[in-house]
C-alpha cells in the first residue's frame, strides 16, 4: 500500500532525524520534498500545499528547531497532520434508531460496489453481529445481480433479488417490507452504476435516496484511479450529498492520492477501505492507523485485530498446551500455516509490521513470495496422519521421503529441510514454552499495551 509514497517520506525523514537540531532552511528542504512526494502520488495539489504549509507553520512556529529531538518532532507533526488529514478519528456507521437502517451503496460500474456491498453485508453480520439484508437493485448489469446473489450465498447473507425486469424503486419498495417483516436490521443497496456520470443515473439514485430515506449513502472509489476518483466523488457528493467512502482497491499498486485527497475535497470520511477481491477483505478505516501505516510505522492494532478474527480461541489454547507438553506435531503445524494464510497476503500482513513496510518496496512485482509456504503445505498434505504426528517416521525411511515429495511435486531434498526446520522448531518451543503463555490472551495484553 503506497509503497513509493512511504519510501519517499521517509527518506525525507531519515535527513531530518539524522541532524538533531534544525534550521528553517532544512524544514524547508524537507516539506518541498514531502511535497514533491504527495505531488507524485497523485495528491491534489492544493491539499498538498496545505499540508505542507501546516506541518511548517507547527515545526517552525513552535521553538522545536533547537531541541536535540527536533528531527523526532517534526515527524511527529507530519504524523499528526497526516492523521488530520485522513479524518482524525474513525468514522463509524450510522445506526437508525428505527430499524433497518437503510445503505445505499453508490458508485461507477468497476470501481467494486457490488463486491463492497457484500463485503459490508458480511463485516456487519460477523464482525457486529447484526442481520443485513442485501439488495439487487442493479438491474441495467444482469451479472451484477447474480453476482450479489452467489456472494450473498457464499457469505451467508440474505438477498432480495425480484430481478432485472422489476424497476430499481420498485425493487427498494419491497426489499424495505421484506427488511421489516424479516426483523433485519441493515438494508444494503446495491444501485446502478454507470461508466460515466449522466443525469440519468443521478435522477435514479435520486428517487431511491428519497424513497429509502438512507442513513447512509456510501460511494464507492476506486483508489487505482487516484484524482480521478476524487473528481467523481466531488460530482456524487453535489447531486446526492454522500455520507461517506468506501475506498476499494488499496491492495494494488496505488500511489495514494485518492485515500490523501478525497476527504479534503468533499468533507466526507472514509468509512471503509477494500484490500482484496475476497468478501473479508474489507476493514473500517481509522486515519492515525492508516497515517501510521503511510509512515512506514506500521499498524499493529489492525494486525491484532486480524489474528483475533481469524485464530479460534479453543484452537489456541489447544496448541498452547501442546507446544508446552512438546507434542506440537507436522498436522498442528499445517493448521496454523492455513490460519496465518487465511489473514491475507502476506505482503499486506508484512506490511503492518513497523519497520517492515520499507523492506517490502525492494520485492518483487506481484509481492511476497508465497511459494515456499504453498510447498510446505502440499508437503505435509502428502504425509499420511501418522506421520504427520511422528516425523520421525519420515526422517527414518528414505522410501517414505521419496513418495512424499513425488505425492506432493517437490523434491526429496525440500522434504528434508521441512524435516529439519520443523526439528528446529520444536526445540525453540521447548525453551519457549518455560516463558510465558501465548495466544490470544498475551493477544488481549497487547491490545491493552496498545491503548486499543
Ligand atoms: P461494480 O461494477 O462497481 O459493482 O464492481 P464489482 O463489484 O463487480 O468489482 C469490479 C472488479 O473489481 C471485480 O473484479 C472485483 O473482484 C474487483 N474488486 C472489487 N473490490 C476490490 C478490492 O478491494 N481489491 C481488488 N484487488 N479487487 C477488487
Amino acid at each position: 500500500m503506497f509503497e513509493s509514497l512511504s519510501g519517499r517520506l521517509q527518506s525525507a525523514f531519515s535527513k531530518l532525524r539524522g541532524k538533531g537540531r534544525l534550521s528553517e532552511s532544512d524544514v524547508n528542504d524537507a516539506m518541498r520534498e514531502i511535497r514533491r512526494a504527495l505531488l507524485e502520488a497523485d495528491v491534489n495539489h492544493v491539499v498538498a500545499k496545505k499540508f505542507v504549509d501546516a506541518v511548517k507553520e507547527r515545526a517552525i512556529g513552535q521553538d522545536i528547531l533547537q531541541s536535540l529531538t527536533a528531527g523526532q518532532q517534526v515527524v511527529s507533526i507530519v504524523n499528526d497532520e497526516l492523521t488530520r488529514l485522513l479524518g482524525e478519528t474513525q468514522a463509524k456507521l450510522e445506526r437508525s434508531a428505527k430499524p433497518p437502517t437503510v445503505v445505499m451503496m453508490v458508485g461507477l460500474q468497476g470501481a467494486g460496489k457490488t463486491t463492497a456491498t457484500a463485503k459490508l453485508g458480511r463485516f456487519l453480520a460477523t464482525s457486529e453481529h447484526r442481520r443485513p439484508l442485501l439488495v439487487a437493485a442493479d438491474i441495467y448489469r444482469p451479472a451484477a445481480i447474480d453476482q450479489l446473489v452467489a456472494l450473498g450465498q457464499q457469505i451467508g447473507v440474505a438477498v432480495w433479488a425480484p430481478g432485472a425486469e422489476v424497476a430499481p424503486a420498485e425493487i427498494v419498495r419491497t426489499a424495505l417490507d421484506e427488511a421489516r417483516r424479516g426483523g433485519y436490521d441493515y438494508v444494503l443497496i446495491d444501485t446502478a452504476g454507470r461508466l460515466h456520470i449522466d443525469e440519468l443515473l443521478m435522477n435514479e439514485l435520486d428517487q431511491l435516496r428519497q424513497l429509502s430515506e438512507p442513513e447512509e449513502i456510501l460511494l464507492v472509489v476506486d483508489a487505482m484511479t487516484g484524482q480521478d476518483a476524487v473528481t467523481v466523488a466531488q460530482s456524487f457528493h453535489e447531486a446526492l450529498g454522500i455520507t461517506g467512502v468506501v475506498l476499494t482497491k488499496l491492495d494494488g499498486d496505488t500511489r495514494g492520492g485518492a485515500a490523501l485527497s478525497v476527504r479534503h475535497v468533499t468533507g466526507c470520511p472514509i468509512k471503509f477501505v477494500g484490500t482484496g477481491e475476497r468478501p473479508d477483505a474489507l476493514e473500517p478505516f481509522y486515519p492515525d492507523r492508516m497515517a501510521s501505516r503511510i509512515l512506514g510505522m506500521g499498524d499493529v492494532l489492525t494486525l491484532i485485530e486480524k489474528a483475533q478474527a481469524h485464530f479460534d480461541e479453543d484452537q489456541a489454547k489447544v496448541l498452547e498446551q501442546k507446544m508446552r507438553n512438546n507434542d506440537f506435531t507436522l498436522e498442528d503445524f499445517l493448521t496454523q500455516l492455513q490460519q496465518v494464510k487465511k489473514m491475507g497476503p502476506l505482503d499486506q500482513l508484512m506490511g503492518m509490521i513497523p519497520g517492515l513496510g520499507g523492506a517490502l518496496k525492494n520485492l518483487p512485482q506481484g509481492g511476497m513470495d508465497e511459494k515456499p509456504l504453498k510447498r510446505i503445505e502440499a508437503i505435509i498434505l502428502s504425509m499420511s496422519p501418522e506421520e504427520r504426528a511422528k516425523p520421525e517416521l519420515v526422517e527414518k525411511s528414505s522410501s517414505r521421503r521419496v513418495r512424499i515429495a513425488k505425492g506432493s511435486g517437490t523434491q526429496v531434498k525440500d522434504v528434508n529441510q521441512l524435516l529439519r526446520q520443523f526439528g528446529e522448531m520444536r526445540k525453540m518451543m521447548k525453551q519457549f514454552s518455560a516463558m510465558g503463555k501465548g495466544g490470544k490472551r498475551s493477544m488481549a495484553n497487547l491490545k491493552n499495551r496498545f491503548g486499543a
